[in-house]
């Protein structure tokens, strides 16, 4: 038994009954379950803590803001930014990347300008990048895919010119489970001097972020995808470049002086967080970023590798399933379909055993058109999942084939 075994006990929704079995949950890259250190801190915020935050003049106030930026200081070192005032607390990653392609790109970007993609991008990394090419005139352009789904980087060499201002990609593809040599394509990137911003989104869960390492300019992750609440997300940024960016929202706490003929703007990171903040969220972030470091990355990394590795061997021997992305060295996650089988069919017999799975486009349409499918079956592993989980996944998949064939 794996010490990693014993991670089960910390998620009360895996202690449960559903339909009078257990819960086969295979899901985390959708949302990562959450820990009891982290429900009980949202639940004593709630309870005995409550205040607003930045502003008050008594204690339970104080005591507030203070958690709040020992949070913020828990991020700086997760991310290894340089300083807490790189850590912007948004509702989550998409929000991080809307905030940047708003405030950053509308000043920064211009007539036919370039904006690189690459073709595993989530919707989240595509659709604010677009509007703000509509906005400034400036131009997508898409690094394709080998075809065992790695960036081609003879198309990146290609695509990459002294037009592109800003390379935004993802980490790890949430579809595909590929994992990008982020420091490799940041230095890619500078070299032509474009500006360069990672979505960790799928990255977090299972994997040391060293923002300063990377000499990445922006990061962006959610706190639900690592063991932490909803509706709080974070954006590192490179204090210089969010020193000179312009507010994304306007209202309170984001001010220095306000009058009716004009306003200024408090300093980063407070410019970029209008409004009263989601408070006991960003405050249990810091016990899920605690309770990754409990097990540490080799650990984790272990666990999961074990079961994505047995879940793909097993998904292997079932006639007529395709599987997606590399074979090796991805995140805990195996994307398939069977052929001639709906993927919603398949999730439906799944849930039926109550293994609970992703079907369809994962939110990366134009992946789904060149892979030629309109969704997939994906089946994702965390530190709570062991190889029962995945055998019981894998009779499922064998009986919805048999099923529906
Ligand atoms: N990027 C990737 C790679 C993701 O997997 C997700 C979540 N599916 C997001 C961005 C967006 O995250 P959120 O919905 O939490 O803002």
């Amino acid at each position: 038994m794996s010490s990693m075994e014993k991670a089960r006990a910390d998620f009360p929704v895996l202690t449960q009954k559903i339909r009078g079995k257990n819960l086969v949950y295979l899901d985390s890259a959708a949302t990562a379950l959450k820990p009891w250190p982290v429900i009980e801190r949202i639940s004593l915020f709630n309870s005995y803590e409550t205040a607003n935050v930045h502003r008050g003049a008594h204690y339970l106030a104080d005591q507030a803001t203070r958690y709040f930026e020992e949070s913020r200081a828990a991020v700086r070192d997760f991310v290894h930014a340089r300083a807490s005032e790189e850590i912007i607390f948004t509702k989550g990653a998409t929000e991080s990347l809307n905030l940047l392609a708003q405030s950053w790109g509308r000043v920064n970007l211009h007539a036919n300008d370039e904006i690189l993609l690459t073709r595993m991008e989530h919707h989240a990394n595509i659709v604010p990048w677009q509007m703000v090419a509509q906005q400034t005139g400036a131009k997508i352009k898409v690094v394709e895919l080998t075809p065992d789904g790695q960036l081609d980087r003879q198309d990146l060499a290609r695509k990459l010119s002294p037009l592109t201002k800003v390379f935004a990609f993802t980490a790890c593809s949430n579809t595909l489970g590929t994992i990008n040599p982020v420091a490799e394509l940041v230095s890619a990137a500078k070299a032509v001097g474009a500006i360069t911003v990672v979505d960790g989104a799928q990255f977090v869960a299972n994997h040391a972020v060293d923002v300063q390492a990377w000499g990445v300019d922006f990061f962006a992750f959610s706190g639900h995808k690592v063991f932490g609440p909803y509706g709080v997300g974070v954006l590192y940024g490179r204090q210089e470049l969010l020193r000179s960016m312009p507010p994304y929202q306007g209202g309170g706490s984001m001010i220095a002086k306000v009058t009716f003929a004009e306003t200024t703007y408090n300093e980063s990171p407070f410019r970029f967080e209008a409004g009263t903040p989601n408070i006991e969220a960003v405050i249990a972030l810091k016990p899920a970023l605690e309770y990754v470091g409990k097990w540490g990355w080799a650990a984790i990394q272990e666990h999961e590798n074990e079961l994505v590795q047995k879940a793909r061997a097993g998904l292997r021997e079932i006639a007529g399933v395709r599987l997606f992305g590399p074979s090796q060295g991805t995140a805990p996650l195996v994307s398939f379909v069977i052929e001639g089988i709906h993927h919603s069919d398949v999730g439906q017999i799944l849930d039926q055993e109550n293994v609970a799975v992703r079907v369809g486009h994962h939110c990366t349409q134009p992946l789904m058109e060149v892979l030629g499918v309109t969704g997939t079956v994906r089946a994702s592993f965390s530190v709570y999942n062991n190889t029962q989980d995945v055998e019981l996944f894998l009779k499922a998949v064998a009986k919805a084939k048999e099923m529906l064939s």
